[in-house]
């Protein structure tokens, strides 16, 4: 019992300096990969301060270039969006292909989920308003949307997934907080697309 507990402990002793010597030695053979030509360390060699310095450098600049990819990459993301066509307006229908992209995800700000509800220019929805917006512009299908000010800024450009790019241009006495009212051309198409939800990011 006693003998077998230290073998035990030998054994442990073993394969903890087995694995620290194959730590090292990966740890060797990274700096020889990263090290320049002609620095190499020769197997059973102990590198030198400055051949130690040399790759550390060499991994400094290597993930400086790394660095400098990823934010070379975001700046492009950014300029597609940026090189975004104006929102136009187009029939509102909910689509699995306006899901949002890495694009809309890397740069838009995620709002999180909104409740969204459909309103047309009819008094029963509008009021006395009809087509006008509280911004000025003329309520577009497509574009339009009404949000709480205090959540989107007027005249943000607004991603709804599922649903696509809207201008928020609109403000509606039920829409607070997390809700987005969004205008369609007819009353029945406001009726049939009912209540959803859906993630929201401001894109601008
Ligand atoms: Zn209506």
């Amino acid at each position: 019992m006693f003998f077998s507990s230290k073998n035990t402990i030998r054994g442990i002793i073993a394969a903890t300096v087995c694995a620290c010597a194959m730590t090292i030695s990966a740890f060797a053979a990274d700096i020889a990969a990263i090290a320049p030509v002609g620095a190499s360390a020769a197997e059973g060699t102990v590198l030198s301060a400055q051949q130690v310095d040399t790759a550390a450098q060499a991994q400094a600049q290597a993930e400086a270039e790394r660095a400098a990819a990823a934010q070379a990459a975001a700046e492009a993301a950014r300029r597609t969006l940026l090189n975004y066509q104006p929102v136009y307006g187009g029939m509102v229908r909910f689509s699995t292909a306006k899901s949002a992209s890495e694009v809309i995800t890397a740069n838009g700000r995620a709002l999180g989920s909104y409740k969204l509800s459909f309103y047309c220019p009819c008094e029963q929805c509008s009021g006395h308003w009809g087509g006008r917006t509280s911004s000025g512009a003329r309520a577009t299908e497509g574009r339009t949307i009404a949000v709480d000010p205090r959540k989107i800024p007027i005249g943000s450009r607004v991603f709804i997934e599922g649903f696509g790019d809207f201008i928020a241009e609109d403000v509606g006495g039920a829409i607070k907080g997390n809700r987005i009212d969004i205008y369609v051309g007819g009353h029945s198409r406001a009726q049939q697309l009912g209540i959803q939800y859906a993630n929201v990011y401001i894109m601008n």
